[in-house]
């Protein structure tokens, strides 16, 4: 299969923009006509109620399908480079070329917009994709392998289901370029796999994303906010705040406009809205249970594992070192870690591996200035949460533990194209003479 996906790319197919072009309006087409069966696999796999299936997921896709649209002319055109005086006459360019064949290996979270948007980016580039979408969210994987051949171009676009075994076989095919998203403990497999053929890895991966709440801030909206971004999904979200780092004053303001946001959002009983999702599956669930002991219940805490159902829970007095703070959450719980001051928060997260998301909830400019300064992180929100994803103009990856490279808009396109330097020399009049021996002619004193 990736002989016949690397004599496609090989027999340059996939070059041209119209292919390109087509592939990305029939990637649309498959979004906007199958909006249904994609929001049932996704109900069957997280439960994930359709309004949020459809704005997370397939909007967030159809948004990235027509801006890629929209630029990808503009975003291919060469681009030109200065040259320095002692080359001229010359001119030099840059040119985005295809990598080749493309492996996307994606995770169970958001198990179509994490498989479908790196494949925007790998098609817009012209490459040929095996994709392989997570075992854990086996509706969404069903979905996608009978879909995506029938809407693309099947010798350029292959879906391989399944999880371990079918992974390990296809990391050991030479690729192009491999784009995962998942924990990191297997982007250390997929970098390990990808050493052997010196391919280019791009690792989207978690980590704990802190927020940090001042005075300064709105706290009811802030509220608001961080209730929203934890709590969707059923707080399976990579860039959900993970915990929240306050003083104890304004904790203890916090806390319960967090109690008061969960009920406006999801009603005074979560387990009966429709628009909360359930743990994606018993061994998540059996992880994210006692986790809840981590500290004290101020809100939620109610579980039932016949339904996978953790209830929006904030937790207070939670110790740094307890359990909960030790690994990301990836689940409905915030721990509301208190500090003494803003130095105190600020000297928590640099102890740390570097997240992939950091919130900072303050109006004060100096204090801004000073988180941005002294903290690295994939990105930096001011004033929300988890939002960010969707300006395609940012870039969206991690930095260290959280990952290595970027995509969406135009970076989706980069990631799977090489960026060719081409250099155009004239060969009359020739100025190289200059630069060659004998060293020593008098002539070159200006050398
Ligand atoms: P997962 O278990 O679905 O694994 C991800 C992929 O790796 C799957 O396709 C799976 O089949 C494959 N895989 C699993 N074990 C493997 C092995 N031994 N060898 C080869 N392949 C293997 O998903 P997950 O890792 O549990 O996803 C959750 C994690 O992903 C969290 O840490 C989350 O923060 C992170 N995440 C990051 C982003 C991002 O964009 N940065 C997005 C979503 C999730």
């Amino acid at each position: 299969m990736v002989a016949g996906l690397r004599a496609t790319y090989e027999s340059g197919a996939t070059r041209p923009l119209s292919w390109r072009l087509g592939q990305l309006r029939a990637l649309g087409r498959l979004l906007r006509e199958r909006r249904s069966d994609l929001e049932a696999a996704l109900a069957a796999d997280l439960g994930k109620p359709p309004t949020e299936s459809f704005v997370t997921e397939i909007a967030f896709l159809t948004a990235e399908v027509d801006h890629t649209l929209s630029h990808l002319r503009g975003w291919l055109r060469p681009r030109r480079v200065a040259v320095p005086a002692v080359l001229l006459p010359a001119s030099a360019r840059t040119v985005l070329e295809p990598l080749g064949v493309a492996l996307i290996i994606a995770p169970w979270n958001y198990p179509l917009m994490l498989s479908v948007s790196p494949l925007i980016g790998a098609l817009a580039a012209g490459d040929t994709v095996v994709l392989k979408p997570s075992e854990i969210a086996p509706a969404t994987s069903a979905v996608l392998a009978d879909l995506l051949p029938r809407y693309l171009d099947s010798r350029a676009v292959a879906v391989v289901e399944g999880g371990v075994p079918e992974t390990t076989a296809l990391l050991e095919q030479r690729f192009d370029t491999i784009f995962y998203t998942g924990n990191a403990r297997v982007g250390r497999i997929v970098l390990e796999a990808a050493a052997k053929h010196l391919t280019p890895v791009t690792l989207e991966l978690g980590g704990k994303s802190p927020a940090y709440v001042d005075e300064t801030a709105d706290l009811r909206t802030t509220a608001q906010r961080l209730v929203w971004g934890k709590y969707l999904n059923a707080g399976q979200t990579c860039v959900a705040p993970d915990y929240v780092l306050a003083t104890p004053r304004v904790a203890d303001r916090l806390v319960p406009l967090l109690a008061e946001a969960i009920r406006d959002q999801f009603g005074t009983d979560p387990s009966t809205s429709r628009d909360y999702g359930r743990i994606v599956d018993e061994r998540q669930y059996e992880r994210l249970v006692p986790l809840l002991g981590s500290g004290t219940v101020a809100a939620g805490g109610q579980t039932d594992g016949s339904q996978r159902y953790i209830a929006p829970t904030v937790l207070t007095g939670v110790d740094i070192d307890s359990p909960v703070m030790r690994e990301e959450i990836f689940g409905p719980i915030l721990p509301i870690v208190t500090v003494r001051d803003e130095d105190e928060a600020l000297a928590t997260v640099a102890a740390r591996d570097k997240p992939l998301a950091l919130y900072l909830f303050s109006t004060d400019r100096a204090t801004r200035r000073r988180w941005l300064r002294r903290t690295s992180s994939g990105a930096v929100v001011l004033g929300a949460a988890v939002v960010h994803l969707s300006v395609p103009g940012l870039p969206f990856g991690g930095v260290g533990a959280s990952g290595t490279g970027s995509y969406h808009g135009l970076r989706s396109v980069r990631v799977f194209s090489h960026e060719k330097a081409v250099l155009d020399k004239p060969q009359r009049p020739d100025t190289l003479a200059l630069l060659r021996a004998p060293y020593t002619d008098g002539r070159k004193r200006l050398i």
